[in-house]
């Protein structure tokens, strides 16, 4: 017993549809997540579509790092 609980982090996959629908959710807490919760897109240089999102876990405040799949 006692091992203290932190935040922790997670990387998951998915389509750019998928969050927009809600699809994705929290490792940790199995929360849905969705854009709605604050999510911040990480668009690479010289590219027109985000190809990560980042946000933390209303919940449990997991970071999350969702990879944007390229749909086309
Ligand atoms: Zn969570």
């Amino acid at each position: 017993m006692g091992r203290k609980k932190r935040v922790g982090f997670a990387d998951l996959q998915a389509t750019h549809a998928e969050l927009e629908g809600g699809e994705v959710r929290c490792p940790e807490c199995k929360r849905k997540v969705s854009e709605a919760d604050g999510v911040r897109f990480v668009r690479g240089f010289g590219q027109a579509e985000p190809s990560l999102a980042a946000l933390n876990c209303p919940r449990c405040r997991t970071s999350i790092s969702i990879r944007i799949i390229a749909t086309t």
